[in-house]
């Protein structure tokens, strides 16, 4: 019998910033290393906070860590659908000509149509 304790297949992320410059948001050493894993319900990655001390949730449907907006989604009684199987859904409904709406995330369907921002204050100046 297999027993796994520690999530497996997770990413790496190292920002070696020593040489020096402006340090990203939220990384306060210029050498910083991490895990990552992919969120099975999102798709999101989340970079795994070496002093967090929170647990992370995972999920009893699908036995993947979560992000934490899909942690509070599923610990408030949304149901394990993972990416794939969404994808799956839409698929079909597209192959049979239904609407695609009914299934996909709310955040999906209302998500406002992309436009090319307008910055004022931008710092590239390509002349
Ligand atoms: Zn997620
Ligand atoms: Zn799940």
């Amino acid at each position: 019998m297999l027993i796994v304790t520690q999530p497996t297949n997770l990413g790496y992320l190292m920002i070696d910033n020593r040489a020096g410059g402006e340090l990203p948001p939220g990384i306060s050493s210029p050498f910083f290393e991490a895990a990552t894993y992919t969120c099975t319900h999102c798709q999101s990655v989340v970079v795994m906070n070496p002093e967090r001390k929170r647990e992370r949730y995972k999920c009893t449907g699908c036995s993947h860590l979560l992000c934490d907006n899909c942690g509070a989604k599923r610990a408030a009684g949304a149901p394990c659908k993972t990416w794939a199987q969404l994808i799956d859904e839409v698929a079909n409904l597209e192959a049979r000509g239904l609407d695609t709406s009914l299934v996909l995330p709310t955040e999906l369907v209302e998500a406002p149509a992309q436009t090319t921002p307008v910055d004022n204050n931008s710092a590239l100046i390509i002349p």
